[in-house]
């Protein structure tokens, strides 16, 4: 029996079938591996340097176990350990960015109920353990921006598809019980970088490119010719990113769906405001 139960214990503390997580989001090169890099060197002592982490290209999620003090106001400097301070362990998952790789992010969002081996219909159990998403921006790559298949249409195309699954999260609940909703993070990054967009323009920049979308596509659901029906006019509704029929798209109108947005600048490498005020955004959320 004793086999048994140790089995039974080690299993049932698992950290990843337990933790909460938070995501990390954002096209290839924008800084995910450098900035769970530096949360995770942050815990280690000063004297040791790790080999810098590779930039994330295959297909399997890689993650980091971080913690915070029990009152969210530790830093990710902080060696919760040495302290003897209750900490409150989360799972940091990077994604991969290229555009081919997405799925994975993007069903882990939705929380559509899985088909388990036997055939029951499920929840998967580590989505409700989903804290918070953190999108990561090439802020320097979107100054860049000309207009031509760029950075920003690049960004703003998987952030619109990020927030439509964060929106069809909240809306496509079939039981009463709402699922619990998943703040995003728009982390600004780069902005040690003289010719990097600040925070409050990539958010602007963000919002108008991912109203340009919205209108392509429903102008698409329109052009299929079935747009007169009231079929069609749902599922219009249901594909609108934020306020139905709005002319102009703010991250704002995402309230509606119980998803904020934020939006908040900073960098991983070089001198700038640094990572810290994405981590207290975190912290508050875990
Ligand atoms: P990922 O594809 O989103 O995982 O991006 P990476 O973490 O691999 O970063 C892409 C490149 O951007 C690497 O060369 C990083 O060193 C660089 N990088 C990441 N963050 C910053 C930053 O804050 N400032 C600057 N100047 N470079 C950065």
């Amino acid at each position: 029996l004793f086999p048994v139960l140790l089995h039974f214990i080690l299993s049932a503390s698992t950290p990843y079938n337990t933790l909460p997580s938070v995501l990390l989001v954002g096209p290839s090169g924008a800084g995910k591996t450098a900035l769970l890099t530096l949360y995770e060197r942050g815990l280690l002592p000063k004297t040791e340097k790790p080999a810098p982490a590779q930039t994330h290209t295959s297909q399997t999620p890689a993650s980091v176990e971080l913690a915070v003090n029990e009152d969210g106001t530790s830093s990710f400097r902080d060696d919760l350990d040495a302290s003897g301070s209750t900490a409150k362990k989360f799972l940091l998952v990077d994604t991969p960015g290229h555009a081919k790789l997405r799925r994975f992010a993007l069903s882990r969002l939705r929380n559509i109920p899985t088909t388990t081996s036997t055939g029951k219909t499920s929840k998967a159990k580590k989505d409700s353990k989903l804290k918070a998403v953190v999108f990561v921006v090439d802020a320097a790559a979107l100054a860049d921006s000309d207009g031509r298949g760029d950075s920003l249409a690049a960004t703003a195309e998987y952030l619109y598809e990020v927030l439509l699954a964060l929106q069809k999260r909240m809306g496509s609940s079939q039981t009463s019980r709402m699922p619990s909703s998943v703040p995003v993070l728009v982390a600004a990054n780069k902005l040690d970088l003289f010719s990097a967009l600040p925070a409050a323009l990539v958010k602007s920049q963000l919002e108008t490119e991912i109203g340009r979308i919205r209108k392509t596509r429903s102008r698409g659901l329109l052009d299929s010719g079935v747009g007169a029906d009231d079929l069609a006019a749902t599922e219009e509704s249901d594909n609108w990113l934020g306020e139905y029929g709005s002319e102009k798209f703010t991250f704002a109108q995402m309230l509606e769906f119980y998803t904020e947005v934020d939006v908040i600048g900073g960098n991983v490498a070089g001198d700038g405001p640094g990572a810290d005020k994405w981590w207290k955004w975190i912290a508050e959320r875990i």
